[in-house]
């Protein structure tokens, strides 16, 4: 079993519905349990600024599959809560990305671990840092270190919860 940080977006329609949902389809999985769930953010869009604010966690997970196998039931809870893919970095009902996986390196033309954007967004080291505050990447630097760079970027912690 490997330690796996997934991070769990969404800026169309009910979006912590849609948050929830994507984590009930996570709990179907028989080689995956959902071991920590990080509070939620409400985050200026990154990269089109032209689109609804994001409601953003991070949730920790145990896990025997493989990262492509993983990938791909992520890709599979996506489509199935209908997110359109229509621009990079556009509108979504949920967006699922593999941070960390546990040590591990892929750099893949699809796959690539540590998430690459993964240090410059407030919104996914806030609440990784949340769950661990002890988080290093696979080369050792702690995450923690990188927040004074990303201090600019808003994020609120809201009031409500995944279950
Ligand atoms: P972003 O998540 O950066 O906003 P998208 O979700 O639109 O962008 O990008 C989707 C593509 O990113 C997928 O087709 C997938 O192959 C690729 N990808 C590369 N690395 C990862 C990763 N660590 N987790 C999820 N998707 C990834
Ligand atoms: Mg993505």
């Amino acid at each position: 079993m490997v330690t796996v940080y997934i991070g769990l977006g969404s800026n169309m329609g009910n979006r912590r519905a849609n948050l929830q949902a994507a984590v009930n389809m996570l709990r179907e999985l028989p080689d995956l349990q959902i071991t920590a769930i990080a509070p939620l953010y409400e985050t200026e869009p990154w990269g089109l600024k032209e689109q609804e604010p994001f409601l953003n966690t991070v949730i920790q997970v145990e896990t025997a599959y493989s990262p492509r196998e993983l990938l791909s039931f992520l890709q599979e809870i996506e489509n199935k809560l209908g997110r359109v893919r229509k621009e990079k970095w556009g509108p979504r009902t949920v967006d699922l990305d593999i941070l960390l996986y546990g040590h591990e390196v892929v750099d893949a033309p699809d796959l690539q671990i540590p998430h690459p954007y993964l240090l410059q967004r407030a919104f996914v080291l806030v609440p990784l840092l949340d769950l661990d505050d002890d988080l290093t990447m696979p080369d050792g630097r702690f995450l923690r270190d990188f927040l004074p760079a990303v201090a600019d970027q808003k994020v609120n912690r809201i009031s409500e919860y995944l279950v």
